[in-house]
């Protein structure tokens, strides 16, 4: 048995980094920058009124309350529009240019119509009252995102600001993910006797999409060695990544291992964890495959302690891990010696004076996928005897 930090060394070292592509903005959420952005204009690039009211010439409102003739509209989107000479405004809207001329805005809440074509301006302004300067925000030619900024919704916001329509990334990793059993009915449909249906295949490939990947399915195939062989080529040919789970144990029929030894590099490790303890990890050609145990709780963890870094780590991004936190142990979450780490599925709420708390999800049995559904954390239990009630713990955040 390895430690889970020596499976995570082997398997980062042979997970490089993909080769990034250009990426229109909407497929870019999520992903990481693979050079500096930079801003092709300013933002904003004129400038423009930061409130609805008039565009004055400052000096004119000195000693106010003054009357103002009213010379023209100024609306968002249209252009410069008429000058504003000595005793005149125009009316202005949020975002409209300012007028020429003019070199402050009164909101309208100081002002008070006076007549047609008047208006009656409350309040004195100084130069420059309520007008956004051109490159206010963005300067042409400014650094937006140095290399390795993973892009959330603002962030494509701020691109499009500056009229980019597509960014350099990396891109998401494209995951296969392949059932195997002899057991296992791939859909709904009834089941005979000995049959179940799959369940990991349908959680590993929503895993991959919550995490902004791109899931591959590689459908779910029996315990045979051709089949096995036959899958996991298609997925070598069209993916940058295979999970597959089950056939990694020490049965009669667990052939996943001996597929990956013929057809690329293959370690078969016991991890020293429980779930999750057998993993195969391996590399066909270059691909890596993450041949993840078949009870489903253990394929969910093993994905989370192995493959998620590991995937992390293609797509560029610099923290790999879930964070780690100390919690309290609202119940005595017990567990016996035996060499392993053991990650029993709590659910952590943070109370009133901001600590977290945890308690058991449920039974604890590799099998039962309904507990690990409802858990938000794992609680880290070092080899020992577990933790007492009141005991501080060490959870690895799931969300
Ligand atoms: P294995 O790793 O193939 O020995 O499988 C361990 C346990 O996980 C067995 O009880 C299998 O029936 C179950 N199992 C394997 N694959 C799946 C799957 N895709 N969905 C649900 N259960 C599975
Ligand atoms: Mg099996």
């Amino acid at each position: 048995m390895i430690s889970v930090d020596d499976a995570r060394r082997a398997i980062l070292a042979a997970c490089p980094v993909l080769p990034p592509r250009s990426l229109p903005l909407a497929g870019a959420l999520g992903c990481v920058t693979a050079g500096t952005v930079t801003a092709a204009h300013d933002v904003p690039p004129f400038a423009n009124s930061a409130m609805d009211g008039f565009a004055v010439r400052a000096a004119d409102t000195t000693g106010a309350p003054v009357t103002l003739d009213v010379v023209g509209t100024a609306a968002a989107g249209s252009g410069p529009g008429v000058e504003v000479g000595p005793g005149q405004a125009v009316r202005i809207m949020t975002g409209a240019a300012v007028p020429p001329g003019a070199d402050a805005v009164v909101m309208v809440e100081s002002t008070a119509p006076a007549g047609t074509d008047r208006v009656r301006i409350e309040v004195a302004a100084c130069g420059g009252d309520h007008i956004r300067h051109p490159g206010e925000d963005l300067r042409s030619g400014q650094v937006l995102f140095e290399p390795g900024t993973e892009l959330g919704p603002g962030h494509l916001g701020v691109l499009a600001s500056v009229g980019l329509s597509a960014v350099t990334v990396v891109p998401p990793v494209r995951v296969g993910v392949l059932s195997t059993g002899d057991e296992l009915v791939p859909g709904p449909g009834d089941l005979r006797p000995g049959q179940i249906h799959d369940s990991n295949r349908p959680m590993l490939l929503a895993l991959v999409a919550q995490a902004g990947w791109a899931p591959v399915d590689l459908g779910t195939v029996a315990d045979d060695e051709a089949a096995i062989t036959a899958a996991i080529q298609r997925g070598v040919a069209t993916c940058d990544a295979i999970l597959t789970s089950g056939g990694v144990s020490v049965g009669d029929f667990d052939y996943v291992k001996v597929v990956l030894d013929r057809l690329g590099e293959m370690r078969w490790w016991q991890v020293a964890v429980r779930p999750a303890k057998p993993l195969a990890f391996g590399t066909v050609g270059l691909t890596p495959v993450f041949g993840l145990p078949g009870n489903p709780v253990s394929s969910l963890v093993s994905f989370e302690l192995f493959a998620r870094p590991a995937l992390r780590q293609m797509t560029g991004h610099a923290a790999l891990y879930r964070p780690e936190v100390p919690a309290i142990a609202d119940e005595a979450l017990t567990r016996r010696p035996d060499g392993k780490l053991h990650l029993a599925r709590v659910v952590a709420t943070a109370d009133a004076d901001g600590r977290l708390h945890v308690r058991s999800s449920g039974g604890q049995g590799s099998h039962l996928l309904r507990s690990m559904a409802l858990a938000n954390a794992l609680a880290l239990l070092p080899d020992g005897d577990g933790v007492d009630v009141g005991g501080v713990v060490k959870v690895m955040l799931l969300t």
